[in-house]
C-alpha cells in the first residue's frame, strides 16, 4: 500500500538554504533504501516544530523579544538530541536542517537518539552577562513542554557552551521541582559533566582524520591543515592536529584570516582568541583581508568548523586540500559534494566526522542515569573505538555501493532509523 501525502505550508517554502541541501542529499540516498524508501517521506518533514518569542528585560530597561525554536526531526530511534545555536543568522529552515542532520548522525553511529535541534536568532555578542542568562532560562521555559531526559536532550552548539547548560538544566529543574541533570549535556563536570565532552567534537574529528589519511597514504607529521572556525570544534582539533605534527597553516575565524607557512602556535592563538575574541591581530602569523583566499590554501587536510554552506560552487573549485573533514555541520552543499568528488577529493561527511560530541554526549547522559562517572581515558577510549568502527563501515558500504562516504553513511543511517518506523509502525 503507498502512502499518501502533501507538502506542509511550512515544507514548501524551505526548499533552498541548509534545509534544501539536506533535502537533495536524502534525495540521493533514496534510490539505495530498497523496500524501505516507500517510508522516505518521514525524513522529509521534521516530526514536531516549536517556535517560541523569547522575551527578557534589557539592563536598560526596555524590553526586547527574540525568536527561538526548538525541531524535533524524528524520535523513532530514541529521544530527540541536539545542540541550541545562539546566532544572529538562525531561522527556522536552518534549525530544520539541523535537526535532520542529527538523525542521520545519530543513527550513523549507532546511539540510541533521534535527531532535535534548537535555537535562537540573536547575536549573543551584543547581550550582557545578565541578559545572556535571562534570555536563555527564558527560552528554556518556553521548549520545557518538550524537552526533557526521556523526550529530548539538548547540549552545546555555535555561541552555546557549559555555562549556557548549567543555566538549561536548572530552569528545567526548578520548574520540575528536582535537579534532572540528564536533561542536557554538555554540562560542567561539577553538574554531572563528562570528562572530555568539551574536546569530544574535535577529538572525533582528529580521529577520522587519521583513519582518512591512512586511507590516501598521507603522513599526518608534517600534513598541511587549514581551519574555518576556531572555536569548541574548530580550535580542539587544530590543537589536535598540531600536537601530532601536522603543520596548521592557515585559520579563519568570523572576522579574520591568519596564516604561516611554518605552522601556527594553535596554543597561543587559542589563548588570543579567549582574551580578543577572535584570531584579528595575532601577532604570531600573519593576517591575509580577502577571505576568499582561505579556500585555496596549500593544504593536504581542510577542516570547515563553522557554519553551513561554505564549500558551495564558488569556494569548491578553489580547494586545493586532498582530505576535508567537516567539523561543521551541512558545510558542503550537493553542487559544491559533485565539483569536489570529480577533483578527487576525499570529504568525510559531517554525521560522520563532528559525531564525537553527540556519542561522549551519550556517554554523559548515561553517566547521569546512573550517578556514575567515568575516568577521561575511558570516555576516550570508547570515542575512538565508536568512530574508528563508524569510519570502517562507512567506508566499506562506499565501496561497496560505489558511492561517496555521504551517501554511504545516509544509507546506512536512513536503514537504521526506517527499520525502526517501519517496525513500530504507525500509530494509531
Ligand atoms: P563555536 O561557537 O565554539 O565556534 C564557532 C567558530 O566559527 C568561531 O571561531 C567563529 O568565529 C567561527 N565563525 C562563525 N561564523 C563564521 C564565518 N562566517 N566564517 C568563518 N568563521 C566563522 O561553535 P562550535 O561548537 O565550534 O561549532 C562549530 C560548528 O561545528 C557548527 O557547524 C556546529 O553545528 C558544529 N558542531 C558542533 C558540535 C559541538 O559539540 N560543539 C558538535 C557537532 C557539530
Amino acid at each position: 500500500m503507498s502512502i499518501q501525502h502533501e507538502i506542509p505550508s511550512y515544507l514548501s517554502s524551505h526548499g533552498i538554504g541548509p534545509w534544501g541541501d539536506y533535502l537533495e542529499q536524502i534525495d540521493r540516498v533514496t534510490p539505495y533504501l530498497g523496500p524501505l524508501a516507500r517510508w522516505v517521506e518521514t525524513m522529509k518533514r521534521p516530526k514536531r516544530i516549536l517556535i517560541v518569542d523569547v522575551p527578557i528585560e534589557r539592563d536598560n530597561g526596555t524590553i526586547a523579544h527574540f525568536e527561538g525554536y526548538r525541531v524535533q526531526h524524528n524520535t523513532s530511534r530514541g529521544p530527540g538530541k541536539g545542540g541550541v545555536r545562539f546566532h544572529q543568522d538562525v531561522t527556522l529552515s536552518e534549525v530544520m536542517a539541523l535537526s535532520a542532520w542529527m538523525t542521520v548522525k545519530n543513527a550513523a553511529v549507532n546511539v540510541p537518539y533521534g535527531g532535535a535541534k534548537g535555537g535562537i536568532r540573536v547575536d549573543p555578542k551584543t547581550l550582557s552577562p545578565g541578559e545572556l542568562q535571562r534570555m536563555t532560562r527564558r527560552y528554556t521555559s518556553e521548549i520545557n513542554i518538550i524537552i526533557g531526559p526521556n523526550k529530548d536532550i539538548p547540549a552545546p552548539d555555535v555561541n552555546t557552551n557549559e555555562q549556557i547548560m548549567a543555566w538549561m538544566m536548572d530552569t528545567y529543574s526548578m520548574n520540575q521541582g528536582s535537579t534532572a541533570s540528564g536533561v542536557v549535556t554538555g554540562k560542567p563536570i561539577s553538574l554531572g559533566g563528562s570528562l572530555g565532552r568539551r574536546e569530544a567534537t574535535g577529538r572525533g574529528v582528529f580521529v577520522v582524520g587519521c583513519e582518512a589519511a591512512v586511507k590516501r597514504g598521507l603522513d599526518i607529521k608534517g600534513a598541511r591543515v587549514a581551519v574555518q572556525g576556531f572555536g569548541n570544534v574548530g580550535g580542539i582539533a587544530a590543537r589536535l592536529f598540531s600536537e601530532a605534527g601536522a603543520k596548521v597553516v592557515a585559520v579563519q575565524d568570523h572576522v579574520s584570516t591568519v596564516v604561516r607557512e611554518s605552522g601556527l602556535d594553535v596554543v597561543a592563538l587559542q589563548e588570543y582568541v579567549l582574551a580578543n575574541g577572535s584570531v584579528a591581530g595575532f601577532q604570531g602569523g600573519e593576517e591575509i583581508a580577502d577571505r576568499a583566499l582561505f579556500w585555496a590554501t596549500d593544504c593536504d587536510i581542510l577542516i570547515p568548523a563553522a557554519l553551513e554552506q561554505q564549500i558551495n560552487v564558488d569556494t569548491a573549485h578553489t580547494i586545493r586540500a586532498k582530505i576535508i573533514l567537516e567539523g561543521a555541520n551541512g558545510p558542503t552543499t550537493p553542487a559544491a559534494d559533485d565539483i569536489l568528488h570529480d577533483k578527487g577529493v576525499l570529504i568525510v561527511p559531517d554525521v560522520i566526522a563532528n559525531a564525537g560530541g553527540v556519542t561522549v554526549s551519550y556517554f554523559e547522559w548515561v553517566q547521569d542515569f546512573s550517578s556514575f562517572f567515568w575516568t577521561e581515558d575511558e570516555i576516550n577510549l570508547r570515542l575512538t573505538r565508536i568512530m574508528r568502527e563508524a569510519f570502517t563501515s562507512v567506508w566499506q558500504l562506499a565501496e561497496e555501493k560505489k558511492v561517496s562516504l555521504r551517501t554511504a553513511a545516509f544509507i546506512m543511517a536512513c536503514t537504521r532509523v526506517l527499520q525502526a518506523r517501519e517496525m513500530r509502525g504507525l500509530y494509531p
